[in-house]
């Protein structure tokens, strides 16, 4: 027979074990509702973080990826010598004539502005008219490029900024081109293409000063010991187009130089 006190110990002992019981109930209760909230909380994080942005990046120049600076001083018109710059990587079939690079609105503080936000597509069909033209002077080299990819780049990174419409960007650059007879400058003081003659520095400059009457700037690479021109830039004022002094140094070294003849 248990007595009275064992069964009081009996019912102490059972009070205790519920309430425990109740006491880890309501903490487990409370340890996920807490979990819970936590778990919400990160989620509605994860969303206002990662939500709005599009799983896959947007292309490297897009509208929303271009520059609003459109101002600049006068016009670069860049002339380019294929021989020079193909002497020793393989380029698509050129001859010996200068040749259009590009048409850039330059800073006098020899910065400039690119790739602008204006009329940000290239479509070759604007240039149906003067196609033909641009692939005679302002041709691709590259073998592994389309024909129209320098027109393309060229129109993204420099025409956008000019606030020109396509088609008057490359019909004034071949106007322009045309006006300047820059071979013949430099034939009529018997400068020509030659792999074994080399000239200096100052007589090329003398015979463009005293065909054309402005300075020009001439940009040069090196291979080896050999200084090869490669680039004429004509200076233009950027409301009139007329010629003005280029004012930058060239970038050929102060040695004679080479107009390079193409390889037969
Ligand atoms: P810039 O960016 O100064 O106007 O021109 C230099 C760029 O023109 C270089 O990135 C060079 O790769 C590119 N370029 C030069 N010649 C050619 C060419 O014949 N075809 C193409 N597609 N790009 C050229």
């Amino acid at each position: 027979m248990m007595s009275q006190h064992h069964l009081m110990l009996l019912n102490d002992t059972d009070d205790n074990y519920n309430k425990w019981g109740q006491r880890k109930t309501s903490q487990l209760l409370y340890k996920s509702f807490v979990f819970t909230i936590v778990m919400i909380l990160v989620l509605i994080l994860m969303i206002i973080v990662f939500g709005s942005k599009p799983s896959i990046s947007p292309p490297r120049i897009s509208i929303n990826n271009c520059s609003s600076d459109y101002n600049f001083d006068y016009y670069e018109l860049a002339l380019r010598w294929p021989a020079s710059e193909c002497f020793e990587k393989s380029c698509l079939k050129y001859t010996d004539m200068w040749c259009i690079h590009g048409m850039w609105p330059t800073l006098w503080n020899n910065h400039w502005p690119q790739d602008c936000c204006f009329e940000r597509t290239f479509n070759v069909k604007n240039l149906e008219p003067i196609v033909s033209q641009l692939e005679k002077c302002w041709q691709n080299l590259m073998p592994d490029q389309t024909y129209d990819s320098l027109w393309r780049h060229e129109w993204m990174k420099h025409g956008t900024c000019t606030k020109m419409h396509q088609f008057n960007y490359f019909n004034k650059a071949l106007d322009l081109y045309n006006s300047f007879a820059v071979g013949k400058w430099l034939t009529d003081h018997s400068i020509v293409a030659s792999n074994d003659v080399t000239y200096s520095l100052k007589s090329i400059h003398d015979a463009i000063d005293e065909s054309f009457g402005h300075k020009v700037q001439l940009k040069c690479i090196h291979v080896n010991e050999y200084s090869l021109i490669d680039q004429i830039l004509i200076c233009l004022d950027k409301t009139s187009f007329s010629p003005i002094d280029c004012i930058q140094a060239d970038s050929c070294r102060s040695g004679p130089v080479l107009l390079p003849k193409t390889k037969s």
